[in-house]
């Protein structure tokens, strides 16, 4: 059985065992991460503010923020930060805790966007554009997709969606499974 050592950071620990979160120990609060980030404004907490918390173990103010789901994985914090840090991978190491732990922030449809995505991936190897954001939709806001019937049928009338999902090849279906399942073995949700 593992023995807790007083003063020990469960949190800090779990980012440091995630692909993207090794480095999160090297920061030095510099800020030019959250300069460059073009969503910092619209994030809970900027990207070196986050860093800060999650180093201080605030895991649960951490996980619901909506901070990593809006990162748009631009990479300029990650090309300009003085320690070699990649904070975009942060982020997404940040977005597959929350995740886990059923975290995610209510003032974010992210979460819900990439499970509409990858449920339809898994289980017919594409993404049919109507029928994955009426499942989106149903997910978040049933009510939301009723207004949205007529810009789906202009768009489906002058060609431009289409209702037919496209499979693919069954073994190349069988790939991309199996891929998913050994994502989700390392650590994705
Ligand atoms: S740029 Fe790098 S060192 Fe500076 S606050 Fe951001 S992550 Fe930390
Ligand atoms: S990669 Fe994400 S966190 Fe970094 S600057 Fe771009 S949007 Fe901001």
């Amino acid at each position: 059985m593992k023995t807790k050592v007083p003063g020990e950071n469960d949190f800090l620990n779990d980012i440091c065992s995630l692909p993207g979160g090794e480095d999160i120990r090297l920061c030095i609060q510099c800020g030019t991460c959250s300069a460059s980030c073009p969503n910092a404004s619209k994030m809970e907490f900027a990207p070196r503010e986050l860093i800060a918390m999650a180093r201080a173990g605030l895991r649960k103010e951490v996980l619901t923020s909506n901070s990593m789901w809006l990162c748009a994985s631009c990479y300029l914090c990650t090309v300009r930060c003085p320690r070699g840090i990649k904070p975009t991978n942060l982020m997404h190491a940040l977005e597959s805790l929350a995740a886990r732990d059923g975290l995610s922030s209510p003032r974010s449809l992210t979460p819900s966007m990439y499970r509409s995505f990858s449920d339809f991936v898994y289980s017919i190897g594409s993404v049919p554009e109507v029928g994955f954001m009426t499942w989106f939709y149903f997910l978040t806001n049933p009510l939301r997709a009723v207004k949205m019937l007529p810009l789906v049928y202009k768009l489906l009338t002058h060609g431009r969606l289409t209702i037919k999902a496209r499979r693919m090849k069954p073994e190349a279906e069988q790939q991309l499974k199996a891929i998913l399942d050994r994502a989700e073995t390392l650590g994705g949700v």
